[in-house]
């Protein structure tokens, strides 16, 4: 099927998301005005004007199909993603883990978008909204102009500036001989709460205080922390009962155990609605994330416990997903104004990238004429979308991919990996049925113009 050229699409911000957006509907015959700001106004963390420079690490994270990173890969790979392959041919020897060149990296994806014939740039920064068809994929640190008109456009207040979250469990990997369920004064299941004692607090308080930081970037340090925000180490490091005093207090709790007050909990509170996941309470961290999983795990009923997400405190612009996106990445009431990348509420270099695809191929559907997309929900692309549209409002929390948001599988498997393997076959056949079925949306590899 050879595809007709038609049409414009406009997409701000030539990161990860916008110029795997840009690539898929260009290679699909829709011309793209890609607008991005660098080199002439840089954001405070880039330091190139390359296309989808990696702002950190350069690592694209796991990339073996036990784990829920390695799934991602996998199903984006299948979907003929321009990142992954640029990622593929920069690809430095990382273990399991897919790290890249960075410069070789942008080089090749810039290469790829600005030789491509039906993609026009334009360097600018863009501080109004255009008509639709337009995909914004301007990031986490999206300029201010913008940020503000996005604010406008989504009701005034769920638009986000600043990420301090604590980190997501899942629920599976909890141990709950250690841990009883109760809020505070009643008996309910509310909260799960993991007591210590005077010893394992003590313990624990020591190795929280002296544990290594992220280095926070300059741009970070203006903005104070609020004293109801304070990272959990700051906490407790103004004395060693503050946090006993504080989000650890144990007082209203009775731990059924010892049928006592337990010296210190922790509380663990839902994350989704599906209850696969759940968040330690009141601790938003700055720890580098190696510390958190030694650290945190220093809590009896946390020896074993898999982080969703870890704990982050940093600029990030993004919107309350479940309020303000239909299930296309349209803002709510717009006929054609997409959002990609981390914006949307996901968090990750692969997860913005998804979002990305998924913006395109989905304003591609609607261009034509065609179903809207009903993303697979058994793939992790699937699962991030159902999270975005059906997380918890009043917590909304930007997502990494992780086993919780997955569907949970029939069957019980103990071992992690073989469950994540078992998790990956079927996002696979999934995936692979849907690119089938949907042939007006993807082409065969030999039909797309590159
Ligand atoms: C400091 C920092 C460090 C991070 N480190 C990691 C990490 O190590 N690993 C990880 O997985 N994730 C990390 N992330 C999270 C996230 O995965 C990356 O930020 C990722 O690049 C997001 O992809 P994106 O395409 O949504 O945005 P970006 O890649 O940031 O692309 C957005 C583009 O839009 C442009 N733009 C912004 N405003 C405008 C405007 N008004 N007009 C025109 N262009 C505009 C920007 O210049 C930029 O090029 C980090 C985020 C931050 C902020």
């Amino acid at each position: 099927m050879m595809i007709e050229k038609c049409d414009n699409v406009m997409i701000v911000g030539a990161g990860l998301a916008g110029s795997e957006a840009a690539w898929q509907l260009a290679s699909r015959g829709i011309r793209v005005t890609l607008v991005e700001q660098r080199p002439e106004r840089m954001t405070p963390a880039h330091k190139t004007g390359s296309f989808a420079e990696l702002v950190c690490s350069n690592s694209l994270g796991a990339d073996n199909i036990s784990s829920p990173a390695g799934i991602l890969k996998k199903e984006l790979r299948l979907m003929n993603s321009l990142i992954m392959e640029c990622a593929e041919s920069s690809r430095l020897p990382a273990g399991r883990a897919l790290a890249v060149d960075r410069e070789r990296f942008a080089e090749l994806v810039t290469e790829r978008i600005t030789s491509h014939p039906l993609i026009t740039l334009e360097h600018r920064e863009v501080t109004e909204i255009a008509e639709g068809p337009v995909i914004l994929a301007s990031g986490p640190l999206t300029s201010t102009a913008l940020a503000d008109k996005i604010r406008d456009m989504t009701g005034g207040k769920f638009l986000y500036f600043y990420d301090a979250v604590s980190p997501v469990l899942e629920l599976a990997s909890i141990d709950m001989n250690r841990a009883f369920w109760g809020s505070r004064y009643e008996e309910n299941s509310d909260y799960l709460n993991c007591p210590m004692n005077k010893d394992e607090y003590e313990y624990f308080q020591e190795q929280l205080v002296n544990a290594e930081r992220a280095p926070r970037h300059d741009f970070e340090k203006k903005v104070p922390y609020f004293e109801a925000c304070l990272p959990v180490e700051e906490i407790a490091s103004r004395g060693v009962d503050t946090l006993r005093f504080g989000p650890l207090k144990p007082v209203g709790l009775t731990d059924p155990a010892t049928g006592e007050r337990p010296y210190a909990v922790v509380q663990l509170r839902r994350d989704n609605k599906e209850g696969s996941l759940y968040n330690i309470v009141g601790f938003q961290t700055n720890l580098k994330w190696g510390e958190q999983d030694r650290v945190f795990r220093l809590i009896p009923a946390l020896s074993n416990a898999e982080f969703a997400r870890y704990g982050v405190m940093h600029r990030n612009v993004y919107v309350n997903a479940p309020e303000v996106l239909d299930e296309q990445l349209r803002i709510k009431g717009t006929e054609d104004i997409y959002l990609a990348g981390q914006i949307t509420g996901v968090e990750g270099y692969m997860e913005s990238t998804a979002m990305g695809m998924v913006a395109a191929l989905n304003s591609f559907s609607h261009i034509r004429g065609g179903a809207p997309l009903e993303w697979p929900r058994e793939t992790a692309i699937g699962s991030l979308l159902f999270y975005l549209s059906d997380a918890e409002v009043k917590t909304f929390r930007p997502m990494n991919v992780n086993l919780g948001i997955l569907p949970k599988l029939n069957e019980k498997i103990r071992d992690k990996r073989e469950r994540c393997a078992k998790v990956a076959q079927i996002s696979e056949e999934a995936i692979s049925r849907y690119i089938s079925e949907r042939k007006d949306i993807f082409p065969a590899k030999e039909d797309i113009s590159r």
